[in-house]
């Protein structure tokens, strides 16, 4: 069994929105962040990169990154999801041939 525990914290700021689990919650303030912000989200997809031994959300959606500019973070937690999944179909591929690759390195294949 593998498991994963998330932990994630942004700053409360005027002029975001507030985005948890990705629902906007009406509030005077938003969380600060490169993305959405969405802490709730963030802690879901680093407790799954940890349980897969895949590094933390930073190394996969780094800021500063264009590509992520206030994106929503439950595409970064679908296309984690889509990285995970391609991770098991190796892993089968490798099984099926006798030779289950170790995967202690975080995202190396
Ligand atoms: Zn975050």
């Amino acid at each position: 069994m593998q498991f994963g525990i998330g932990f994630d914290i942004h700053p409360l700021v005027a002029g975001r929105k507030l985005v948890l689990g990705g629902v906007e919650i009406p509030f005077d303030r938003g969380l600060d962040g490169w993305s959405d912000a969405d802490v709730l989200t963030h802690a879901i997809i680093d407790a799954l990169l940890g349980a897969a031994a895949m590094g933390d959300i930073g190394m996969h959606f780094p800021p500063g990154n264009p590509e992520y500019k206030n994106i929503s973070s439950l595409k970064l937690l679908a296309g984690n999801q889509r990285q995970n999944d391609d991770r098991r179909l190796a892993n089968k591929q490798h099984r099926c041939h006798g030779h289950r690759r170790k995967t202690a390195s975080p995202g190396i294949y």
